[in-house]
């Protein structure tokens, strides 16, 4: 089952718009991860999946809109920034003209563990999930769906003293997600994933 693109918390619109900087960065990565198929949209489905943020310089941080997943180059409306974000209420606040991620918490969740993590890449991909499984990397519960507070929790947990590391969501059929110091440094790590297992 295709559990993907539901928001499962609450979020309010401070403003329509916002100072997008590194929005070229951020593009510039997504592009090619879409080239590469690990953002899209399952074509059966309808689903757009995958998204990436990047942290942004007033300590929120930048991701791609829910459903954008169909588009192979998004413009700056395409993304939003969240500013603030409660686990405790499930809750964040942001500012754009599209809805954050329906990620956007296992993101937070990130942002939250290091200062010197810059930015997250979340991607889908069956044969380097189940590979990556296999080669038990180190991994979120079957249990445990995204966008919970519990992926949330689970996510800081394994991610701990981690600054540039990549994890398999065992409970989001396909999920993977990378982060790191920097964009390039995240894209990089996704990269040689996608050779060490998938060549
Ligand atoms: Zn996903």
């Amino acid at each position: 089952m295709i559990d993907e693109g539901v928001i499962k918390f609450s979020f309010s619109r401070i403003k329509n718009t916002f100072n997008f900087h590194h929005f070229e960065r951020i593009n510039k990565t997504r592009t090619i991860l879409h080239k590469k198929e690990l953002i899209g949209e399952y074509p059966i489905e309808k689903l757009g999946y995958g998204n990436i943020s990047m942290r942004s310089p007033k300590g929120g941080f930048y991701i791609s809109a829910s459903q954008t997943g169909a588009k192979k180059v998004l413009e700056e409306s395409d993304y939003v920034e969240v500013h603030d974000y409660s686990f405790k209420d499930n809750s964040l606040t942001f500012s754009g003209e599209m809805k954050p991620s329906s990620e956007s918490l296992t993101h937070a969740s990130i942002y939250s563990i290091s200062d010197s993590i810059n930015a997250v890449i979340h991607i889908h991909h069956n044969e380097l999930w189940k590979k990556m499984i296999t080669h038990h990397s180190p991994s979120t519960d079957e249990t445990i769906q995204y966008g919970t507070i519990e992926m949330a929790e689970q996510v800081k947990t394994i991610s701990e003293g981690k600054t540039n590391f990549s994890f398999v969501m065992k409970g989001h059929e396909d999920g993977i997600i990378i982060f790191a110091e920097s964009m390039n440094l995240a894209l990089d790590h996704t990269l040689e994933l996608y050779d060490r297992y998938l060549s």
